[in-house]
């Protein structure tokens, strides 16, 4: 490491941190972070009094604490901003998805039987974009046209390029100025309420092929799901779905003997070509209509065929951490009148980001927000939801871990074992700030590298 100032104040503070009595409890602290890269710190008490005599049973206060806080984990979803939390919410993501799959976590296993399909709904072409295709097992060229035309910007429309897995190119249109920004960005506005617009459709036309009303279908049939959204290359979000069909009582119910994978094939294939989102007009555009792209992908989800249980947990898991930096745009929102120019993206992205604020700008897309979104190429929606019977929750699978952490403390005496009944527990925290200082991040870079053999979580 080159000794630059910034550095140096670095190794100052972490040799004050070493240096400090309490430097144990400190490291111990970032230890129950599990590696977290900006803990969030925490200021309080917890207070455990005798309901029936008065008398303080125990007592813990964050004042005894190095600099008189509690380091817990930020638990973010995204990876680009903490690893470590990153990777908890992955786990447990793909425990709760596998759960809706083979059961577990409160599923019975006979959620096997349930016809469920992965669903892949992508968006439409905005303009050819430089693409790697393969063909049983060999790369083709991405768009080889004999005869190709030369584009008013004076670009061939032809590639005959065999990309590799890491060009550059790849997801970036053939021409630029001939690309559909417009579009795109629109696209990606929209996409949450052409989600929502599939999922009614879907219901609408399980109930029709059931010759039911969509009241009567509810006494009968619950349609589960979860989904996740996930950046193309070309900075367009395309959606993936588990969508299962439960009976009345969600995953521990069948569902009747008249819904099988094919009606459920058959429904997804028409919510996604019927259903479409409307763009007002502006700026002397005229309303446009936007819709799924063509290329549906419907598979069904096997124990041991070609998808999988864990392949489908994995991908969804996979992609609840990511966000819309993975295709090269920002980690954070635009500040208002910010230099593009400046910016630490590809141009494609730029474009995409430029685009979403020059729409943004137009009172009639105001229900977009796509000034507010751009950093995201304007999408807006979640990343990850599920239906609320689709398997256990988040939440839960947190608990859980919780409660198993409660259970340890106590077994090993550093929490009093209480009968809950007769005791009054009194806590109160308080949000005392976020993350470390460069001495402190030193440190837990040091302490992490030995927990972990090498490396560590952060890379100094
Ligand atoms: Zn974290
Ligand atoms: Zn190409
Ligand atoms: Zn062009």
């Amino acid at each position: 490491m080159p000794v630059t100032s910034a550095n140096a104040h670095a190794i100052r503070g972490a040799i004050a941190r070493l240096n400090d009595p309490n430097c144990s409890r400190f490291a111990s602290q970032i230890r129950h972070t599990g590696g977290c890269r900006q803990p969030i710190h925490l200021r309080g008490k917890v207070e455990h009094w005798d309901k029936a005599t008065g008398t303080l049973l125990h007592r813990y206060s964050t004042r005894l604490e190095p600099d008189g806080v509690l380091r817990v984990p930020c638990k973010t979803r995204r990876a680009s901003r903490c690893p470590a939390c990153a990777e908890t919410y992955r786990a447990d993501t793909y425990h709760l998805i596998r759960a809706g799959l083979v059961g577990g976590k409160g599923v019975p296993a006979s959620v096997t039987a349930h016809p469920c399909l992965f669903v892949t709904l992508t968006a439409p072409s905005f303009g050819p974009v430089h693409t790697r295709r393969q063909h049983n097992g060999s790369v083709l060229p991405c768009h080889p046209r004999r005869d190709a035309e030369t584009c008013p910007h004076g670009r061939v429309q032809s590639c005959t390029a065999r990309h590799g897995t890491d060009d550059d190119r790849l997801g970036e249109p053939l021409c630029p100025d001939c690309y559909d920004y417009t579009g795109a960005v629109l696209f990606n506005a929209v996409a949450p309420l052409l989600w929502k617009r599939f999922t009614d459709a879907l219901r609408r036309h399980l109930a029709k092929l059931g010759g039911l009303t969509l009241r009567d279908m509810r006494d009968q049939l619950v349609v589960s799901f979860a989904k996740v959204a996930e950046y193309q290359r070309r900075g367009i979000v395309h959606l993936h779905a588990v969508i299962r069909l439960d009976g009345p009582a969600g995953p521990i119910s069948p569902p009747p003997a008249w819904v099988t994978l094919d009606l459920l094939t058959q429904a997804v294939e028409h919510a996604a070509s019927v259903v479409t989102a409307k763009v007002p007009s502006y700026d002397g555009h005229p309303e446009r209509v936007l819709r799924w792209g063509t290329q549906l992908d419907a598979r069904p989800i096997t124990l041991d065929g070609e998808l999988t249980d864990q392949a489908v947990a994995g991908y969804v898991a996979k992609y609840a951490t990511k966000a819309a930096e993975s295709v090269g745009t920002i980690d954070r929102r635009i500040v208002p009148g910010e230099d593009l120019a400046a910016l630490p993206v590809r141009d494609h992205a730029r474009r995409l980001i430029a685009e979403s604020l020059r729409l943004g700008a137009f009172e009639e897309l105001a229900e977009f927000r796509l000034i507010h979104w751009a950093h995201m190429l304007g999408f807006r929606g979640h990343f990850s939801t599920r239906s609320r019977r689709y398997s256990t929750t988040l939440r839960e699978i947190r608990a859980e871990r919780e409660r198993f952490v409660h259970t340890e403390e106590i077994a090993h005496g550093r929490l009093p074992l209480l009968d809950e009944d007769t005791v009054l527990v009194i806590s109160e925290w308080e949000y005392a700030g976020k993350g470390y200082s460069s001495g402190d991040a030193l440190v837990a870079a040091l302490d992490g590298a030995q927990l972990h053999g090498s490396g560590g979580p952060h890379d100094l």
